[in-house]
């Protein structure tokens, strides 16, 4: 039998419980939470590859309302960053809420009642309202590579690492240079006997400016909450003027800064090859002091030759030469453009998610799309920048307020309005066309198919903030 909730929340990630925790608050008390996964965290949980750590300063990566004064360092690790978490479901009175282990996997609509039928492998759900949580980096992207799948050596993806087996001395070959291999890539050279660092696409990597926290630091923000809030602030400045890459000025600082770094790699040859082709901006910025240093050490080489195939026990480039590995190690990210693929989504009349998209996901302001009633979505299309922490929280409060009105106006179904939604992604795909560095052919991570950027805000923080703080055109 169906068990009948007035709100679903998908993932127990930071979004899903930042939802929750407002949600009790506002007395909203009747909610599950749905998480595939054994534990809460999402990102922080599933991502525990050695070197795991933010790249949004901690003070800022963490919710406005429940201030951690004691992070360890600038940039936390993610054991610190996942306890944070953990503790917050804690404090905040979920656990009730949480159903772990239960992934979400079809959700539809029913127009006669007003409601909401979700299923789940083992569970029925049915619900005035679904807030999907599920994020941007949970469906891995494997490499279309000739041969992968006969390797006979041990294979897995940087977002699933596999901590049963031991690297020490191991050839190891990494395929891929985004944001997780910059930070593993280092942390696993000491111990492995040999490392093959393979990129089509070297990207630029500027410095992490990463003190430990000194104890003094520490007892400062823990006894005067002021100076963390100053810092939160210094931090969002910054962060916010960077992350619209708008500022011609602050990009050529940054190529600057990446041009420094990348001195640090003492063999002309291997500089060469780790130069980045595509101007600073175009692909999302990374940050790493050991990053660079790692190639001059011995047995580590970077390889720009295409991997043209795998065989059962090494790595073919298109020029021929084959690298022997015992392991290989995926860091090809996700498919962060396939917003909610995972959960098939039936709405109004019948109308299925993945087809309403099929040109690229949309939505309004990220969080409601027109034929979907009484669905939102947190870190949806159109919202990466910036601390997501802080975009979760504004959309976390977008959606309180829509439950009050439909609570207050007795309203059964919410659901934004086509022209509305039209007008405000045309609007929307104008400004990202405006981002020059955008249109100089960055693809993948930003881009769909058919051309529009499809997980980006062109804007600052600040204005998100201020836009989803208005009201939401449904009527
Ligand atoms: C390695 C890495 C580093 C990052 N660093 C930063 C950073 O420094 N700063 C920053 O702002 N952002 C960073 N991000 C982005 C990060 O994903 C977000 O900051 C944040 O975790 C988003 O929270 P979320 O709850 O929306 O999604 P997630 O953290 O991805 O959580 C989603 C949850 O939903 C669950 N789920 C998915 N599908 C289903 C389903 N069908 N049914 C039930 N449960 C489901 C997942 O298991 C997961 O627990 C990073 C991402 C990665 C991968």
């Amino acid at each position: 039998m169906a068990s009948t909730r007035r709100i679903v929340v998908i993932g127990a990630g930071p979004g899903g419980l930042c939802m929750g925790a407002k949600l009790r608050e506002a007395g909203f008390d009747d909610f599950v939470i749905l998480e595939q996964a054994d534990g809460v965290g999402g990102t922080w949980r599933h991502n525990s590859y050695p070197g795991a750590a933010c790249d949004i300063p901690s003070h800022l990566y963490s919710f406005s309302f429940e201030r951690k004064n004691d992070w360890s360092r600038a940039y936390a690790t993610q054991p610190e960053i996942l306890d944070y978490f953990e503790q917050f479901a804690t404090k905040y009175g979920l656990e009730p809420h949480l159903r772990l282990g239960s992934g979400a996997r079809r959700v539809v609509w029913s127009d006669a009642d007003a409601r909401w039928t979700l299923s789940t492998d083992a569970d029925t759900y049915e619900a005035d309202v679904v807030v999907s949580a599920v994020g941007m980096f949970n469906e891995v992207n494997w490499p279309d590579i000739p041969g992968l799948d006969t390797f006979g050596g041990t294979l897995f993806h940087s977002a699933r690492w596999d901590h049963d087996h031991d690297l020490r001395g191991e050839s190891v070959a990494v395929i891929g240079s985004g944001a997780s291999a910059i930070q593993f890539v280092p942390a696993i050279a000491p111990e492995v006997g040999r490392l093959y660092h393979f990129q089509r696409q070297p990207q630029w990597v500027a410095p992490k400016l990463d003190p430990p926290f000194s104890e003094e630091d520490i007892a400062r923000f823990c006894a005067d909450p002021s100076a963390t809030e100053a810092l939160r602030t210094e931090i969002y400045d910054r962060v916010d003027k960077a992350q619209t890459f708008a500022d011609r000025d602050l990009l050529r600082l940054s190529e600057e800064a990446g041009l420094q770094n990348l001195a640090l790699v003492e063999d002309p040859e291997t500089r060469r090859r780790l130069m980045p082709t595509a101007p600073f901006g175009c692909h999302r910025p990374l940050i790493s002091n050991d990053y660079y240093p790692t190639f001059n050490l011995p047995h580590v080489e970077a390889i720009t030759d295409p991997v043209e195939k795998v065989t059962s026990d090494a790595v073919v480039t298109a020029d021929g030469k084959e690298r022997r590995a015992d392991t290989i190690i995926v860091a090809t990210g996700f498919a962060t453009t396939k917003y909610l693929s995972v959960i098939d989504v039936i709405g109004r009349d019948g109308q299925r998610l993945d087809e309403a998209w099929s040109t690229g996901a949309q939505a309004y302001l990220g969080i409601t799309t027109t034929g979907f009633p009484n669905l939102f979505m947190l870190y949806g299309p159109n919202t990466n920048n910036g601390s997501i922490l802080f975009m979760i929280e504004c959309q976390v409060a977008h959606v309180l307020r829509q439950l009050e009105r439909m609570d207050a106006e007795g309203l059964a179904a919410l659901e934004v309005r086509a022209d509305a939604m039209d007008r405000y992604n045309r609007d929307l795909q104008r400004d990202l066309d405006g981002v020059e560095v955008w249109q100089t052919g960055c693809h993948g991570y930003y881009r769909v198919p058919s051309g529009r950027i499809v997980t980006q805000w062109p804007h600052s923080m600040t204005e998100y903030a201020v836009r989803t703080s208005q009201p939401h055109p449904d009527a």
